[in-house]
């Protein structure tokens, strides 16, 4: 197994002068390297939560808070990478990991979403680190006003943990990426929910001697939770609709997603553990839900503006239509269009909600696209990209897509695949004051009449086009007006077979391409 690892570089901002847009523009490198460090069926590192617990007024908890509106509330989401800026996951990854987190709590019509954008942060003794450590990281770059998630390599040697007294999140690269569940299970602690085996968490269970109470800290005691519900409410978590659990070890259910053992309460009763629940130690494909004790729990938190620790931040606005690739329409290059392999623009029409958008490119279609660690990845405000010279190999055929994104947008959806191939560089020449035009392709077959024609201008100016034959007929001519760098889809008459010329001029001097009709 690998880790992929990767580090943005912001690049120069490439506009045109006459529009001065923000081009916020990342190139994400990806390579291998070591294994992972932490193991995704590794333990939950949340400590002892009875201060943070003690915080909370659930006076009012037997209140229907459920709204006929889904609620947003902001996640401050922090990437953290090591010294040299290593690390990261790509911002997809990203996006569809936290997809699980508002898949798991879409029953709740609670939704959560990025405030801002995602944030990066480079530092070794963060990326793999102690609770020290860790804390200290949340102690200098918690945002009071979100939910906090840093994303690390290695949180404390656990899948991740809560910390309740600079609230944040530490979650491992491996225990969160791909749709698994233990976001959720540490986003329960951070809305108030113990373990369901609480009171187990450092127990081992013996079938001849089950305790009638556990002692918590040494010094608080507990009833042992038991199948007919007595002490319900004093017995481990303190819910009453979440059965025993003594499991305080990651353990794998049936497929019904109960224990594969049988266990024994204070009682003599027999019951097996139902793994269903976040909050437990099941393995990640047993868990699917929360109890409504434990949901109601969760909502006064979240929506209760008299007692609710984090009623206060709730969005208050409308939340942004969600923006799919589903919607996307590529402009450019044209469906197998050959391009110059120096100079690509991928384009595609904007779309309305879109605040950002993430272009991949691979060698490779379908489900190997994925899977492709040399997947180029590229960050647009924009709604095109400029891939840029020596990124590309020649002669080979790419696939991209893009993912329209705004913050809302937690499970992105890519455009359908386009595809172009790389061919070398066509007859570009130069204008005495440097500007460019080319020409691609430059060879067709067939029927296909549509080339592409870049302009690389420093300021707007109309051209004018000849196309001209090899006896020197002119059989086209036309002027072209040109706002700034551009790259414009041309379609050619009905031309027989042959070697074509085209002339542009730009007032002062002209270049000439040439174009192979096959
Ligand atoms: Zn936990």
């Amino acid at each position: 197994m690998v880790a992929a690892f990767s580090h943005p570089i912001l690049f120069e901002n490439m506009n045109v002068r006459i529009f001065p847009v923000i081009l916020l523009l990342i190139f994400v490198e990806f390579g291998f390297s070591q294994s992972p460090t932490i193991d995704p069926n590794s333990p939950c590192g949340t400590g002892d939560l009875s201060t943070y617990f003690a915080q909370m007024n659930f006076s009012s908890s037997d209140i229907q808070l459920r709204s006929s509106t889904t609620s947003y509330f902001p996640l401050n989401v922090v990437s953290v990478g090591n010294d040299q800026g290593q690390g990261h996951l790509d911002p997809v990854t990203i996006r569809s990991s936290l997809c699980a987190l508002n898949q798991d709590f879409e029953f709740l019509d609670v939704q959560f979403y990025i405030k801002d954008e995602i944030k990066y942060l480079n530092r070794t003794s963060y990326y793999d680190h102690d609770k020290n450590s860790g804390f200290e990281m949340m102690r200098n770059n918690n945002d009071r006003n979100a939910f906090n998630v840093y994303i690390v390599d290695n949180p404390d040697s656990t899948c991740g943990y809560f910390n309740q007294t600079n609230p944040a999140i530490a979650i491992a690269k491996n225990c969160f990426e791909g749709g698994l569940h233990a976001l959720t299970h540490e986003m329960g602690h951070y809305l108030g929910l113990p373990h369901t085996f609480f009171g187990w968490e450092n127990l081992t269970y013996n079938q001849t001697r089950v305790p009638r109470t556990l002692s918590i800290r040494g010094s608080d005691t507990l009833y042992t939770e038991r199948v007919s519900g007595q002490y319900c409410d004093k017995a481990s978590d303190g819910f009453c609709d979440t059965p025993p659990d003594y499991l305080g070890f990651r353990w794998s259910c049936d497929r019904d997603g109960y224990s594969l053992d049988t266990y024994v309460d204070p009682d003599g009763v027999e019951f097996k553990v139902d793994g269903r629940n976040f909050m437990s130690y099941s393995l990640n494909s047993c868990q699917e839900t929360f109890s409504t004790e434990q949901s109601n729990k969760m909502l006064v938190n979240l929506l209760d503006s008299r007692n609710g620790l984090y009623s206060g931040l709730k969005y208050q606005f409308v939340a942004d239509e969600l923006v799919s690739g589903e919607n996307i329409v590529p402009i450019a290059p044209a469906q197998d269009a050959e391009v110059n392999y120096l100079n690509v623009r991928l384009q595609w029409e904007a779309l309305a909600g879109s605040t950002e958008y993430y272009v991949e490119i691979s060698r490779f279609p379908g489900i190997l696209f994925n899977e492709d660690p040399n997947k180029i990845t590229l960050v647009s405000t924009n709604s095109f990209v400029d891939v840029g010279a020596n990124n590309l190999l020649l002669d080979t055929k790419y696939y991209w897509k893009v993912y329209p994104l705004n913050p809302f947008t937690l499970c992105p959806v890519s455009s359908t695949e386009q595809k172009f191939t790389t061919r070398t560089q066509t007859n570009t020449q130069q204008f005495s004051n440097g500007e460019k035009v080319t020409i691609f392709p430059n060879v067709l077959s067939g029927q296909d009449r549509n080339i592409n024609i870049q302009y690389m201008v420093q300021q707007a100016k109309t051209f004018h086009i000849d196309l001209i034959d090899l006896q020197g007929k002119v059989v086209l001519s036309q002027d072209s007006h040109i706002l700034g760098d551009t790259t414009e889809p041309f379609q050619l008459p009905n031309l027989t077979a042959g070697m074509y010329f085209f002339k542009f001029s730009n007032g002062q001097d002209y270049l000439i391409q040439k174009i192979i009709i096959q």
